[in-house]
């Protein structure tokens, strides 16, 4: 297929009949008929096609340069097509479905303007702020830029071609889940029927998903579980976690693969869940335990992995949850005696969670020593790996390389003032391992820990 770029109207005659886009709406005040909003002044001079690019306008008002993806033609006469859209250089978290009315051709000049990527942080710097590598990254991060695939290594930019080939069109809009009703943000494989719906309901203790919401208000009559299957490993106030084999409740663990693809962006395990614990976390009231996130890992990683998949609900995230289940992750691993790291990649929400909770884990174990302490000692305290510590204490300013080795360079001033900033603080919720309920078969040894003056 050609790919062809629509351009305004606005210097061309076609008819006589549309209103030059360059020209004020003041200017035009006797032309009703497009006077509405901005969308009138530009039309479109043949149907929108796939692959074609527009301009888009988002849920805040603002217009941005957007691929069609897909187009769904209009189900009954009064609603017109559908077209789902990709703001172009944008994380496809926000990739939608839009009607005509959000929808105008970009001018040549915005389509070539929306092909620099917007830099907000050169402007920070004009003002003669210094930005470091590390923050331009934090603020990608955060803004959910995506690399282009020049930026990317090879392997990996035909590895997310395909990817994208694949996970395309995101149909699942929204998904009932509990009392929330929460937005999708990604493709997520649930079969074919179901995975056309743009409205999913998910039962929250057992996870069966439904097309209807009749259905789902009956299977809440009939069901008859008020918490996720397993064993239930911590209780404290109103959380709680339960522990769920994936061999012995297999459906239940693809149902949860299948609903957390929705929200993560990269995730290939759906079905494959037998190798697998989960660790659902819930919050208890006099209803039930109601689900608001889980993590999942290898029960014998071969790569050394202690979490495969980390996902907080979205009406959930930013409670420290996430930071929670990090924490119960280091802790079965310290039980364990094994030092790990999450599975690569990690989500950009993945990446800034895990950063936080790893300089805030080393600056507390940093905090009160006196004396030498190497990245070795460190890794055995907290089960945490060289490499994470490194590139954590990197990213503090807290590394020297001497001698062929990394030193930790650090006052306790400096830490205290790490520990004070809101990046590094205590997390919301601390793990009390006081009320964990679990022991690994097969270590019950305590870590050792190096002592604390020589
Ligand atoms: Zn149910």
């Amino acid at each position: 297929m050609v790919k062809t770029t629509l351009t305004s109207s606005t210097n061309e005659n076609d008819g006589g009949n549309s209103v030059d886009g360059s020209t004020s709406r003041g200017e035009n005040k006797e032309n009703n008929d497009n006077l509405s909003n901005d969308i009138g002044s530009r039309r479109f001079e043949k149907p929108i096609q796939v692959a074609d690019k527009c301009m888009a306008r988002r849920i805040d008002d603002t217009w941005q340069l957007a691929e069609i993806i897909h187009i769904r033609p209009s189900l009954t006469d009064d609603t017109g097509s559908r077209y789902y859209v990709h703001y172009v250089g944008y994380d496809r978290r926000l990739d939608e479905w839009l009607g005509i009315d959000r929808l105008k051709p970009a001018s040549v000049k915005e389509t070539n303007e929306a092909s620099i990527r917007p830099d907000i942080w050169s402007l920070a710097e004009n003002q003669e702020r210094k930005v470091t590598r590390n923050q331009k990254r934090k603020h990608d991060e955060i803004n959910h830029i995506q690399k282009t695939y020049a930026e990317m290594d090879p392997t990996t930019a035909a590895l997310e071609k395909e990817h994208e080939a694949i996970t395309k069109v995101k149909y699942i809009d929204k998904v009932q889940i509990g009392k929330y009703e929460i937005d999708a943000w990604y493709y997520s494989p649930f079969p074919d029927e179901y995975g056309k719906q743009s409205k999913i309901w998910i039962c929250e203790y057992c996870l069966k998903y439904m097309k209807y919401e009749s259905t789902f208000k009956h299977h809440l009559t009939i069901c008859n579980h008020k918490q996720p299957p397993g064993g239930e490993i911590y209780r404290k106030c109103s959380l709680s976690v339960f522990e769920v084999d994936g061999k012995n409740h297999k459906l239940y663990c693809q149902n949860m693969c299948l609903l957390a693809k929705l929200f993560l962006d990269h995730k290939t395990l759906y079905f494959d869940v037998e190798p697998f614990l989960f660790y659902q976390l819930t919050e208890v009231d006099e209803d039930g335990c109601h689900l608001v996130g889980y993590f999942s890992k290898e029960k014998e990683s071969a790569d050394g992995n202690n979490l495969a998949c980390l996902l907080i609900l979205p009406p959930h995230q930013r409670k420290g949850y996430g930071k929670f289940l990090i924490a119960l992750s280091y802790e079965l691993a310290k039980m364990e005696r094994k030092i790990g790291s999450p599975e690569k990649p990690l989500s950009d929400l993945g990446k800034l969670t895990y950063r936080s909770y790893w300089s805030w884990v080393l600056l507390e174990a940093l905090k009160d020593f006196r004396g030498t302490l190497t990245v070795r000692d460190l890794c055995q305290m907290t089960c945490i790996t060289e490499e994470d510590i490194i590139g954590t204490l990197q990213s503090l300013n807290m590394t020297k390389y001497w001698k062929g080795q990394h030193v930790i360079c650090v006052t306790p001033k400096q830490i205290e003032e790490l520990l004070s900033s809101p990046e590094y603080r205590k997390p919301q919720i601390t793990l009390d391992t006081r009320y964990l309920r679990w022991s690994s078969q097969k270590y019950s040894q305590p870590l050792k820990t190096p002592q604390k003056s020589k």
